[in-house]
């Protein structure tokens, strides 16, 4: 009996002992675990620019995936005297976590003026501490420092150019100088911006901007040079500037079955044709839907202009050729004596023999060579600071991407691609995403007048 009753108490003290042994050893690993955690907080800032303006924002988020987040210290230091911009504490966690701030917002404005900064480099100190009981149970802690450079004055802006006359489809040049670097700056004719392109003076703060005034140019719009600086301060300036009115002439076309049934499958594989429908229904589709397409394809090239000018002199046309029509010419067509649609010719059209020579009309770079609906085969060249020439309805291409063209070589042949009835060029011009009206540019007299002579007084000033 004796030595069972010893068994007995034995086994209650090993039970005993493992029993506690779970109720110490559970919470004592949970709160190595969780508790003493090691993993140091996150910290993401987004900012612009290391270049900042008088008043900016400061955003990101202070993040502590396992105890969360217990104190958020930001501020800045400059000459030696370092303001607060923020000290908060976040409450801890209770039960199975629940109430930590795994995530904390960061969203400070600084004002230069109102915290007495000045101009010139500042340090950004960020710190943030977690809810661990490492460190004594002061917390996992991330420190990060960020310089920052405090720019609270707007660019200088000085326009050059003195006079600027312009036509409605029309183009312009602005010359103007800035008194730093800026990240972005031009003309705006309304919502249109037109960006000024520095590198052709020696002082490389001198811009020229061309632009162009929409042919359904509006008299209220607005109209001035703006410049943006690294910091985002931005600074504008009208100019002085006459636009005269032109009228367009008004065209009707009648469109027989026989030209839409010859020219219908060419645009049968493009996007959306509504080959199920009428053939009123199928043109209107090709004369607004895909001249929309079209012609933003063509203007997209705009963006792959050089920021030197590479053309010289007055642009060509196509030789011994007849004006069929003209830019901006509005277009009224007519199917069955109904009117169906209505569209604006945005280039000229030329006629010379079937399967013409085509030469370049000035020096560029081929930035465009291939099939573009009802434009057809087009080229397209890029002559520098956003001036770009076009030519459609090409039976053959002669050149590729890429490729410097010198005024008169050939770049391909006139044919009838595209929605054209008959042989011809159509030849457009555009600066950077407006197309303008080719005439001037054939014009040596108004380029001597509003282009070279702009930029020759300029050069005379700087040197
Ligand atoms: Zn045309």
């Amino acid at each position: 009996m004796m030595f069972k009753r010893q068994d007995k108490g034995k086994r209650l003290k090993k039970w005993l002992f493992i029993v506690l042994s779970v109720l110490i050893l559970i919470p004592l690993t949970w709160v190595l675990f969780t508790k003493l955690e090691g993993e140091k907080p996150f910290i993401k800032l987004s900012l612009q620019s290391r270049i900042v303006p008088a008043d900016f924002e400061i955003t990101g988020s202070a993040a502590d995936r396992k105890s969360g987040i217990k104190k958020l210290w930001i501020s800045l230091l400059q000459n030696g005297k370092e303001t607060v911009l923020l000290d908060d504490e976040y409450s801890a966690m209770g039960f199975l976590q629940k109430g930590a701030i795994n995530q904390a917002p960061i969203k400070l404005n600084v004002n230069a003026k109102k915290m007495n900064l000045s101009d010139g480099p500042a340090k950004l100190r960020i710190a943030a501490w977690d809810h661990s009981w490492r460190d004594w149970w002061n917390g996992n802690q991330t420190y990060i420092e960020k310089e920052i450079i405090f720019d609270t004055n707007p660019p200088v802006l000085s326009i050059l150019s003195t006079q600027h006359n312009v036509a409605k489809g029309g183009s312009g040049l602005v010359i103007y100088k800035l008194s730093e670097q800026c990240t972005q700056s031009g003309v705006y004719v309304g919502e249109d911006f037109f960006p000024g392109y520095s590198g052709y003076y020696e002082d490389n703060e001198i811009y020229l901007a061309f632009f162009a005034i929409p042919f359904d140019y509006n008299n209220n719009t607005d109209f001035f040079v703006k410049a943006v600086d690294l910091a985002g301060n931005g600074t504008r300036s009208g100019f002085y500037h006459h636009i005269r009115n032109r009228n367009f002439k008004t065209d009707t076309i009648n469109i027989s079955e026989n030209f839409l049934n010859w020219k219908f499958p060419e645009f049968i594989p493009d996007d959306g044709f509504p080959s199920d429908k009428s053939s009123e229904d199928k043109f209107v589709f090709i004369n607004k839907e895909l001249r929309e397409k079209n012609n933003h394809t063509i203007l997209q090239n705009g963006q792959k202009t050089q920021s030197r000018i590479l053309w010289k002199d007055a642009f060509g046309r196509l030789p011994n050729s007849a004006r069929r029509a003209n830019f901006a010419d509005h277009r009224v067509y007519k199917y069955n004596e109904n009117v169906i649609s209505n569209a604006v010719h945005m280039g000229i059209d030329l006629a010379s023999v079937k399967h013409a020579e085509v030469p370049a009309a000035n020096g560029g770079m081929v930035v465009f060579a291939g099939y573009v609906g009802i434009y057809g085969n087009l080229v397209c060249i890029d002559h520098g600071c956003g001036l770009m020439s076009i030519y459609a309805h090409l039976s053959r291409m002669s050149v590729n991407n890429d490729e410097l063209v010198a005024k008169g070589d050939i770049i391909g042949y006139t044919g009838i691609s595209g929605l054209a009835g008959g042989d011809h060029l159509h030849f457009g011009m555009f600066i950077d995403h407006v197309f303008v009206n080719p005439v001037e540019w054939w014009d040596s007299s108004w380029i001597n007048n509003n282009i070279t002579s702009k930029i020759d007084t300029v050069q005379a000033m700087v040197q």
